[in-house]
């Protein structure tokens, strides 16, 4: 009878619901400052998850639900990463030219 897997959980920042972890988007507070959205989950550093609700990023960056998170002061230029990621793949696609 075959084990059963562990599947990890994290939560949301924003939101607080847990999910598993690869259904989460991972960013990584770098040592120099600006948040990193880590697509592969690799990289080192201290990380926070978001889910992929659009919601949930309107928080993080809006509210700053990140720099809650990452306990630290972000300015907008450091959150520019996690904005461009947002707009590229989460937020709703709209038929706007
Ligand atoms: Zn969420």
């Amino acid at each position: 009878m075959p084990k059963n897997r562990h599947v990890p959980e994290r939560s949301c920042v924003a939101c607080g619901a847990k999910t598993p972890k690869a259904q989460l988007i991972r960013f990584v507070r770098t040592s120099q400052g600006p948040i990193i959205v880590d697509t592969t989950g690799k990289e080192a550093g201290r990380g926070a998850y978001l889910c992929r609700i659009p919601d949930c990023w309107e928080k993080a960056i809006g509210k700053r639900a990140l720099e809650r998170s990452f306990k630290k002061d972000l300015s907008v230029k450091d959150l520019e990463p996690v904005r461009t990621y947002y707009e590229a793949n989460i937020a709703p696609q709209t038929a706007t030219q």
